[in-house]
């Protein structure tokens, strides 16, 4: 009989137990779990503490006692394993409720203890009133603080996804927000120009975004003190049980009553590592194909490995729960005999903030950028269904592609409707080994209340197709600053249009309906770039430019991507 040993009872644990148990019935499976909860919904906890899941017990997907009952495996809670003896092939357990140690042997061991928040090392950080979230534990005392201290104002450093459902989950409370983010733009999954539309979304919001701001320290000023300092009527809200007060590198001082640190993660791998199993450069544990470790009989998965990034074939820490209880499942399947892989991670990924779902698959331009990865870029700001029917919404999709092959590399797209099922499109194309062009051939459901005639991915498959061909010669936002004399800036959006939106500097205005009968106007020593709002009125006008002997290009995403580009930079320069 197999003796299984499993480390961490959430996403990896559990699903590595239910699957093994699931492959031989008789074999011994024990989960050993540090915290008081198995198998609860850690992607859930931002959205009880917003009051959007209202019961707690909701977010417990399964206790011990049911695990116990529906697969017959011994579920230890409150057991952390301190010591794994690879030789002997036994673990060193300590029973937290009963401060006592023991062993136990296996056969084979499955370590996914996940990735713990990073706690950055800042003057002040080990107050009352700052938290990081991982668990129901870290989940009940930041809605302890809330309740009995009713904070009036609350803080938040980091602008991932954990970060940025949190900000919706203390505003949905009715408490000021302001968001710290140390780099240039949130979710590094995002480039500049399309985490512009987030930006916007959370300021309308009225939550104070503050970026390129790095939180230096933190002083804790307890209530006594507090409440003879400052009687203003709202702050008096936040001392009554003391405050904080953060100081930033752009000196500006924050008073606050509830900080949430959101950092980033960093992989759990002290067992691994003091049992000497191979750990990689970015810190995570090393497996093969098969979440195999270095060790034939420990098998590790989830936010604690390091797997292959899917796009560039690299080393990657993709910490999410689809990937985790996938590689559970492989591990217990290769263990119970069966063949099976982890085939790279994608890194697909989607976040709701406020209004507007955040979407992404595959690299940004930027890690292509940084990896020396050559590429083309289309966006399209298209609607998601048919625009005569109700309730239609913008999707803005950026899509990058291998200028050669066609292959697809990566795509983030932003919008109220529809942009989960554009992404997921994506990412099983990218996936199958598609190309662009084969976007343009994918038969997508249609009618009116869901999508267009022609989906915002076949239309992406269009306009990458007539770039790869030559037909369509696209400029990108940031290449107008290459403009010279010899080039004229062509708007041939209404005059309407550019008197409620604006237009590029120094462009001249033929509206697309008109530019035929004035197409002598033209200089055709000079190359056109043309371009309307969101691309292809533009690309219409360029091939009607072409087609006459004109060379032109057109501005690829319109004006809507070169504004969110400029407010942008603006915001960079401002801050
Ligand atoms: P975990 O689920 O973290 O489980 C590891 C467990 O191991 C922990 O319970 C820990 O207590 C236990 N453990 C560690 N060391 C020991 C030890 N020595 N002995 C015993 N037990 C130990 N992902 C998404 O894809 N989408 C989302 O929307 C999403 N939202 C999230 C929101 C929040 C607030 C958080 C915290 C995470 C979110 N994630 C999301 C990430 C996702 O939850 C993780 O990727 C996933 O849970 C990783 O699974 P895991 O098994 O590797 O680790």
């Amino acid at each position: 009989m197999t003796k299984l040993l499993i480390i961490g009872g959430v996403a990896g644990g559990a699903s590595a137990a239910a699957r093994a148990r699931r492959l031989d019935e008789f074999a011994e499976i024990i989960i050993f779990e540090r915290g008081a909860h198995i198998s609860f919904a850690n992607c859930g906890l931002p959205y009880h503490i917003g009051g959007t899941i209202e019961k707690r017990d909701n977010l417990v997907l399964q206790t011990p006692e049911s695990f116990h009952n529906r697969f017959n495996v011994d579920v230890r809670i409150l057991s952390e394993v301190i010591a794994i003896d690879a030789g002997n092939k036994t673990v060193k357990i300590r029973n937290l409720k009963e401060d006592r140690e023991y062993t136990e042997a296996y056969d084979y061991l499955i370590i996914s203890t996940g990735a713990a928040p990073v706690r950055p090392n800042i003057s002040g950080i080990n107050n009352p009133l700052t938290y990081s979230l991982r668990n129901l534990g870290d989940m009940d005392k930041i809605m302890s603080v809330i309740d009995t201290n009713r904070p009036n104002h609350a803080t938040v450093v980091g602008g991932g996804y954990i970060g940025l459902e949190m900000v919706e989950a203390l505003h949905g409370r009715g408490i000021n927000v302001t968001l710290i983010e140390q780099a240039s733009h949130v979710m590094r999954t995002l480039d500049e120009e399309m985490s512009e539309i987030v930006h916007r979304e959370i300021r309308d919001m009225d939550v104070d975004l503050q970026l390129n701001t790095a939180l230096q320290s933190i002083r804790f000023v307890a209530s006594e003190a507090a409440v003879s300092q400052d009687d203003s009527e709202d702050q008096d809200k936040d001392n009554r049980y003391g405050y904080l007060e953060l100081a930033t590198n752009i000196n500006r001082k924050l008073r606050t009553g509830l900080l949430i640190i959101a950092v980033g993660v960093r992989p759990e791998t002290n067992l691994a590592q003091s049992t000497g199993l191979e750990i990689g450069a970015l810190g995570g544990i090393i497996v093969d194909s098969q979440m195999r470790t270095s060790d034939p009989s420990i098998f590790a998965v989830g936010d604690a490995v390091e797997v292959k990034n899917f796009t560039s074939g690299k080393s990657a820490l993709i910490p999410l729960a689809g990937p985790a209880t996938r590689q559970g499942r492989i591990a217990a399947s290769v263990i119970f005999g069966e063949q099976d892989e982890y085939y790279k991670s994608q890194g697909t990924a989607i976040c709701k903030v406020f209004g507007l779902s955040v979407a992404s698959t595959g690299m940004s331009e930027v890690a292509l950028q940084n990896e020396g990865l050559e590429y083309e870029k289309v966006y399209i700001h298209a609607a998601s269904h048919a625009s005569y029917y109700p309730d239609a919404e913008t999707v803005s999709l950026k899509v990058l592609f291998a200028p050669d092959s066609g292959a697809i590399l990566g795509a983030q797209a932003i919008g109220r409707d529809g942009v989960d099922k554009r992404i997921d499109v994506l990412a099983v194309a990218q996936r199958a080994g598609m190309t662009v062009e084969d976007l343009q051939n994918l038969e997508l459901c249609y009618a009116p209340p869901y999508s267009s005639v022609r989906d915002i991915i076949n239309q992406v498959g269009f306009i990458a197709t007539n770039i790869l061909k030559g037909s369509h010669r696209p400029i990108h936002y940031h290449q107008l600053q290459q403009l010279t004399d010899g080039h004229v800036l062509l708007d041939v959006r209404t005059p309407e249009e550019i008197q409620s939106q604006g237009t590029i500097p120094g462009a001249i205005n033929i509206p697309i309906d008109v530019l035929r009968s004035k197409v002598s106007e033209l200089p055709k020593d000079k190359e056109i770039i043309v371009f309307c709002q969101v691309g292809l009125r533009g690309y219409v006008a360029s091939r009607l430019l072409n087609n006459r002997g004109y060379s032109a290009r057109n501005l690829i995403g319109g004006y809507l991507t070169w504004t969110n580009a400029q407010q942008r930079n603006h915001d960079t320069i401002l801050q």
